[in-house]
């Protein structure tokens, strides 16, 4: 691949003036990776964990062990782990039908929930397919404030107002592929205390999906019901080859459990089929990998800052989840940016990503992907729908190197259009 001086310049000044910001990655990741250590420590992790299971799954050692450990490391009571979610919308779908009943609100309070929920909520998508509105569950929202803080007088107007009818208080925590902030734990903190200060009973479930180990904390600890993520983004530290997770009350995670399998049975089942130790390897990773998709984002924000791009976040601000998005202005650069992205992957290198209809979502979506595991997004990856302002959103990083690489060939690409 070749890159001009003037991007090997240009990411040579990046790494100066982001060593302040890169130690302290460093010492996150330290912590956490202590947190996951001390846990794997006290549950005694062994190698008869990664021993393989099949069948019904009865008394999976190993199964039920990295449940704990998930649970300890996300300060949740209970977690659920399987291989067998097939994504974080998977993840998200069963807890929200493992809350939700009929007669029962939803209520969004970061504004539109992820593109991919809007048919399971029932937004969008054909009546009679099944979704919570098709079983009688109701659907509110309130935006965040110009400036990414919750709107707390329409919250708890709404709560008292609506009361026990909302059951669930939903926030998204990451931006997704909106343009706004993405909410830290603290933020998160603030908003389960005054939502419990009004109604006392509903659940707080977040879609955790891209902030877990960027902070030392997680939302379960500052009190969430229901956590919720993917295990092809940062909790699985780049080693699970598929899978999600529920962490929270022990409550909420039973609940969860009961739509995950059957009620009655919940998490007591399930073949670990060989997937344990990749599961387990990815927790330990974690921490690191996150470390260096954070430290891949903060260049690329660096880089296409000096190149005269919008950004968000800004190359110098703290981050709350790894995603950074890039304002290209124009289909054709969305287009370059994430052909450069695809260009500097380790795997897929040689192909031309073109946008396309992809299941779920309501605009094209071009994506970028050069990954070991299919789709996954700790894994240099890159994304936008083809809408204006054209925002390329992209995320990952596997080594901190390689993300290097990928963000200098996008760089290099945008500059030949
Ligand atoms: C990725 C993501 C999801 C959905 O995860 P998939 O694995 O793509 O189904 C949901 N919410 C947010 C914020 C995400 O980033």
């Amino acid at each position: 691949m070749i890159v001009s001086e003037k991007i090997v310049h240009l990411a040579e000044e990046a790494e100066r003036a982001l060593a302040e910001h890169f130690a302290r990655i460093d010492r996150v990741s330290f912590e956490n990776t202590q947190r996951v250590m001390d846990s794997f420590r006290e549950h005694r992790v062994c190698d008869a964990m990664f021993q393989s299971g099949s069948g019904y799954g009865y008394d999976d050692r190993g199964r039920d062990v990295l449940d704990e450990i998930w649970a300890d490391v996300m300060g949740a009571e209970a977690a659920l782990v399987r291989h067998s979610i097939v994504s974080g919308t998977h993840a998200l779908t069963i807890g929200l039908f493992g809350i939700l009943r009929p007669g029962d609100v939803m209520y969004s309070v970061a504004g539109k929930p992820y593109d991919t929920l809007e048919e399971v909520i029932g937004l969008t998508g054909n009546a009679g397919d099944g979704s919570l509105r098709d079983f009688g569950v109701d659907y509110a929202q309130t935006d965040l404030n110009e400036d990414g803080s919750f709107r707390f007088d329409e919250i708890g107007d709404k709560l008292r107002t609506m009361g026990k009818k909302i059951k669930m208080v939903f926030v998204q925590r990451s931006k997704g592929y909106l343009n706004r902030k993405t909410l830290s734990v603290a933020e998160i903190g603030e908003l389960v205390k005054f939502v419990r200060s009004i109604s006392p009973e509903v659940f707080v479930v977040v879609d955790n999906c891209y902030g877990e180990f960027v902070e030392t904390v997680e939302p379960c600890a500052v009190g969430a019901d229901l956590v919720i993520g993917s295990l092809i983004k940062n909790p699985g530290g780049g080693m699970a080859e598929s899978g999600g997770y529920l962490a929270g009350t022990k409550r909420a995670v039973e609940l969860a459990s009961y739509r995950l399998t059957s009620v009655g049975i919940g998490a007591e089942v399930g073949a670990s089929l060989g997937q344990n130790k990749l599961m387990y390897k990815g927790l330990f990773y974690a921490p690191h990998t996150t470390a260096q998709a954070l430290k891949t984002a903060h260049l690329a924000a660096y880089i296409f800052e000096k190149l005269g791009y919008c950004v968000e976040p800004h190359w110098n601000e703290e981050r709350h989840d790894i995603i950074q998005t890039v304002i290209t202005g124009s289909a054709e650069l969305l287009c370059a940016f994430c052909r450069g992205i695809q260009e500097g992957s380790p795997v897929d290198a040689f192909v031309t990503p073109e946008p396309w209809a992809m299941p779920g979502y309501s605009d094209q979506v071009i994506m970028a992907a050069g990954a070991f595991t299919q789709g996954s997004s700790i894994e240099l990856s890159a994304d936008g729908p083809l809408r204006p302002p054209y925002t390329a959103f992209f995320q990952g990083g596997l080594t901190y190197e390689s993300g290097r690489i990928g963000i200098m060939a996008a760089a290099q690409r945008m500059i030949d259009v």
